[in-house]
C-alpha cells in the first residue's frame, strides 16, 4: 500500500472486485468519482487583504441516493484525500444500508489561523460555491474535521440566499446539510450518535463471541465527542472500562473507571493523570494492554507496522477514521485479532444525519429514544451482515483478504454494484 489515499481505495476495491468476481466496466466506473468540482474561493482579510483558498467537492457514486459526506478544513486537505474519502463514504452508507452515495468536501486551511469573521466569510463562500451541485436530493454535506453545526448554518444560508423566492419556497433547502444546530433542524441524538452506534457494535461483538460482560475489558483511546461516548455508555452498562486516554496520555485502573468522575477531574485540573489511585500511561501503552477489546477513537494510523505485533487486545473497534494502517491489518489478521472497521464502527454519526435528513424532509421530529432505537436496528443488522458475509465468503480466503474489512467492503460494494445494474 502506498501513502496515496486514493491509490490504497483503489487497492481495497481491486480486491474486493476480486472476490466478487466484478464485471470490468463496473469496477472502472466505481474505481472513480462521478464528479470532482474544485475551486479557489476568494474572501477578505481581517487586514483588507484579498486571499484565496483551495476547495474541493468529490461526489463519487450516487447509486443508491444523493451523495452524502463531510466537509473538513485542514491544511493537509488534498485532492486524492477527499476523492479516497467520498469512495469510503459510498461504501459507509451502503453498509448501513442507507439511501446515499458518497461525497466528501474540504478546504486547505488551517482553521485556527482565521479570525471567527473570516471563518465565516470563507464557510459562506463554499456554501455559495456549492449552491450549484448540492441539494436534498442531490448531495447532502455535514461536518468533519474542524468544522460543526455553526458552519453547516453559514454554508446553509449562503447557499439559500442564491436562490429565487419561488425556489425558496419549493425545497426543504434545510435538508441540503445535516450536523446543523438543533435550532435550524438538527436532530435529538447526533452529538452522542457515533459513540451509541460503537456502544451497539461492542454489544453485538461480546455477544457474538459470547463473553460475559463483567468478564470484558475495554481500553479507550481519545475522550472526544466519539470515545467520551462510548467508554461511559459501555461503563454504564457494566463493562470494565480499564484506560482511557486524551492527547496527553492516560490512566489505568483494573477495575474499571467511572468516566463522569474522571472526565470531571480532567475538566478541574486539566489532565487525566493524577485521578484518584489510577496508574498514568502513555497513549502507546494504552494501546498495547491485554484488554477485551481495545478502542481507538481519536486518530488515524495509531495502529501500524512497528506496533500491531504488541498488541494484545482480543478483538479492536475501529471508532476513529483509519485507526489501522493496511500492513497492520496483515499483521492483526494473522494473529487472529479481528478489528471491526471504522466503516461499521462509527456509522452511528451518518446514521443520524440520515434520520436529521428525513426529520427535514418529512417535517416530523422524533425524540431522542426514538433516534437511539432506530440506530440500534440499523447498527445491529449491518453487524449481522457483516458476520455472515465473513462466514459465507471471506474467512477461507488467503490473508491479504481475509479481514472484517474485506467483509464489510464486499457487502458494501456488492450493495452499490446491485444499485448500478
Ligand atoms: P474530537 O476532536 O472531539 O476528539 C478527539 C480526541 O482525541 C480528543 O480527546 C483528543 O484529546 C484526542 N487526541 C488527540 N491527539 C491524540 C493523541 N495523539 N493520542 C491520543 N488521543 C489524542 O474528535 P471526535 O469527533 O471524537 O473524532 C474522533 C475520531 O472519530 C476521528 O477519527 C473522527 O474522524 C472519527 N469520527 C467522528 C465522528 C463524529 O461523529 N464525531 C463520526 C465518525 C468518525
Amino acid at each position: 500500500m502506498s501513502n496515496d489515499p486514493f491509490t490504497n481505495a483503489g487497492q481495497q476495491l481491486a480486491q474486493v472486485g476480486e472476490i466478487l468476481k466484478l464485471d470490468a466496466k463496473i469496477l472502472a466506473r466505481l474505481a472513480k468519482p462521478d464528479a470532482v468540482h474544485e475551486t479557489e474561493l476568494e474572501i477578505k482579510m481581517d487586514d483588507g487583504q484579498n486571499k484565496k483558498f483551495k476547495a474541493y467537492r468529490s461526489q463519487h457514486n450516487m447509486a443508491k441516493g444523493p451523495y452524502k459526506g463531510g466537509i473538513r478544513f485542514h491544511p493537509n486537505v488534498s485532492l486524492s484525500e477527499v476523492k479516497a474519502l467520498s469512495m469510503w463514504m459510498t461504501w459507509k452508507c451502503a453498509v448501513a444500508g442507507l439511501p446515499y452515495g458518497g461525497g466528501k468536501g474540504g478546504i486547505v486551511v488551517d482553521p485556527k489561523s482565521l479570525s471567527q469573521a473570516e471563518l465565516e466569510r470563507l464557510s459562506r463562500a463554499y456554501g455559495e460555491w456549492l449552491a450549484e451541485f448540492v441539494g436534498p436530493w442531490l448531495d447532502v454535506p455535514a461536518p468533519d474535521v474542524n468544522t460543526n453545526g455553526e458552519i453547516m448554518a453559514y454554508m446553509l444560508d449562503a447557499l439559500i440566499k442564491t436562490k429565487s423566492l419561488k425556489e425558496r419556497m419549493s425545497v426543504a433547502w434545510q435538508a441540503t446539510f445535516t450536523g446543523k444546530p438543533i435550532a435550524l433542524g438538527g436532530s435529538l441524538g447526533r452529538e452522542e450518535a457515533t459513540g451509541m452506534g460503537g456502544f451497539y457494535t461492542l454489544e453485538n461483538l461480546v455477544a457474538s463471541r459470547g463473553w460475559k460482560k463483567s468478564e470484558v475489558s475495554v481500553a479507550v483511546q481519545g475522550m472526544g465527542n466519539v470515545g467520551y461516548w462510548f467508554a461511559k455508555l459501555a461503563s454504564e452498562a457494566g463493562y470494565k472500562v480499564v484506560a482511557i486516554s486524551d492527547s496527553s496520555g492516560g490512566v489505568y485502573e483494573a477495575n474499571g473507571l467511572p468516566i463522569d468522575e474522571v472526565v470531571a477531574y480532567k475538566k478541574a485540573t486539566g489532565s487525566l493523570s493524577g485521578y484518584k489511585n489510577a496508574k498514568s500511561l502513555t497513549n502507546a501503552k494504552l494501546l498495547e494492554l491485554p484488554v477485551s477489546v481495545l478502542v481507538p477513537a481519536a486518530l488515524e494510523n495509531v495502529i501500524g507496522g512497528e506496533n500491531a505485533s504488541k498488541i494484545q487486545a482480543k478483538a479492536i473497534i475501529e471508532m476513529a477514521n483509519g485507526p489501522v494502517t493496511p500492513e497492520a491489518d496483515l499483521i492483526l489478521a494473522d494473529r487472529q485479532i479481528f478489528s471491526v472497521p471504522d466503516v461499521l464502527a462509527n456509522a452511528g454519526g451518518v446514521t443520524v444525519s440520515y434520520f436529521e435528513w428525513v426529520q427535514n424532509l418529512s417535517g416530523y421530529y422524533w425524540e431522542k429514544e426514538e433516534v437511539f432505537s432506530k440506530l440500534k436496528i440499523i447498527m445491529d443488522r449491518a453487524y449481522l451482515e457483516m458476520s455472515t458475509m465473513w462466514e459465507e465468503r471471506i474467512k477461507d480466503l488467503p490473508i491479504e483478504k481475509r479481514s472484517l474489512r474485506m467483509a464489510v467492503y464486499a457487502t458494501a460494494v456488492e450493495r452499490v454494484v446491485a444499485a448500478m445494474v
